[in-house]
């Protein structure tokens, strides 16, 4: 049987205006599916376009506050009340405009049709680019997330039955996702993301932060040193994720793939680039039968959605073109198609050095105490 792989979307996902300037892209949904429609990604056998509509109250209602969607329901007419402050709303990275409610709940529809699309059986990947909102929490918005997709659609999953492994590539911690599931055993959650010291939210992301309780060893932070790049990123991913995921047996994986830890994005100080990026999605395809993979950050539209085309290509295991050989000269393909890669990123000895000297004590740190209580080793 051929894969059978869908695409979430929404034109209405656009129709939506904040403020001039304002970093969140409405378009990244429209953006990379045009990309993918030039080449060639989405007239594959087995690819569909599904299109959701806006959660309703009572599925919100199963990880959000009563009180929250009711200043969310009055702040989506675009009006702006001083209260709305205490609960994150109304804030640059979290501004009320007319209809971000309704925004925010159609993301969440996404999410939600994709969980039920891989429990039905009628799909075994899944990629929404809108979703990915990992730092909305119960009753507040932040970063510029008002609610939380990957909460709803974990929980979704759980509800039947499911064993999900959570993996974050977003340069930002999880904190969110962490949170919900900190005390559990059957949602496996490992982020990696620039250091909090130096990016938000701060507060949370560092390795010690094992879970709690019956939790406790399945919460996994992989926290890395501003600066860096694909080398380091890949060696504790490689290291880390297949023993993992073999001890933990998912049944599905959950992915946020945000493209904000690129060199060629602007909102981290991370130095990736697309083909570690895309050898870390590919290697994420391998961990679980079925994948739900969301969006999340992006800042630079060019560089996000090339990411998210690349990312699509590898998911729905369709080769694209490493036309390395002609980033020096040009990024055209033979073809007359720009190339979807990014220029190398030069990274000093010194702070490549730094970078892996500090991965490393996170991996071995892991190895020691996450890893028995995983049954990994022993
Ligand atoms: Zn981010």
């Amino acid at each position: 049987m051929s894969l059978r792989a869908v695409f979430l979307h929404s034109e209405r996902f656009t129709a939506f205006r904040a403020y001039e300037g304002y970093p969140w892209i409405f378009e990244r949904s429209q953006a990379t599916i045009e990309l993918c429609r030039r080449q060639g990604l989405l007239e594959v056998k087995g690819v569909a376009l599904r299109s959701p509509r806006r959660a309703t109250l009572e599925e919100l209602k199963s990880y959000h506050k009563k009180e929250y969607l009711g200043l969310l329901e009055r702040a989506n007419k675009g009006k702006f009340e001083e209260s709305m402050l205490a609960s994150g709303l109304g804030t640059l990275e979290c501004p009320v405009y007319p209809g971000c409610f309704d925004y925010h709940r159609l993301v969440v529809g996404g999410s939600l049709l994709g969980a039920r699309l891989l429990l039905d059986g009628e799909a075994e990947v899944v990629f929404g680019p809108t979703g990915g909102l990992h730092h909305a929490g119960p009753d507040f918005a932040a970063g510029f997330c008002y609610l939380n997709d990957v909460v709803l659609a974990i929980q979704r999953f759980l509800s039947g039955g499911w064993r999900v492994l959570y993996v974050d590539i977003d340069a930002h911690h999880g904190d969110m996702v962490q949170d919900a599931f900190y005390h559990r055993d059957d949602v496996m959650t490992v982020s990696f993301h620039e250091n909090p010291e130096t990016l938000f939210p701060h507060r949370s992301g560092f390795v010690q932060e094992m879970g709690e309780g019956k939790g406790k060893g399945f919460n996994i932070n992989v926290p890395l040193l501003a600066g860096t790049g694909d080398e380091t990123f890949l060696w504790a991913f490689v290291r880390l994720l297949p023993p993992i995921a073999r001890a933990f047996v998912p049944d599905v994986l959950v992915a946020v793939l945000g493209a904000d830890a690129l060199a060629s994005d602007s909102m981290s100080n991370l130095r990736l680039t697309t083909h570690g990026y895309v050898r870390a999605v590919g290697l994420l395809r391998t961990l679980a039968p079925r994948i739900l993979a969301l969006g999340c950050g992006g800042y630079v539209l060019d560089s996000m959605t090339r990411a998210w085309t690349l990312a699509w290509a590898t998911l729905i295991e369709v080769p694209i073109r490493d036309d390395a050989e002609l980033l020096f000269g040009g990024v055209f393909q033979g073809d007359g198609l720009p190339s979807l890669h990014d220029r190398p990123v030069f990274i000093s000895q010194e702070e490549a050095m730094k970078s892996r000297t500090a991965c490393e004590e996170v991996v071995r740190f892991i190895e020691e105490h996450h890893f028995p209580r995983l049954g990994i080793g022993t």
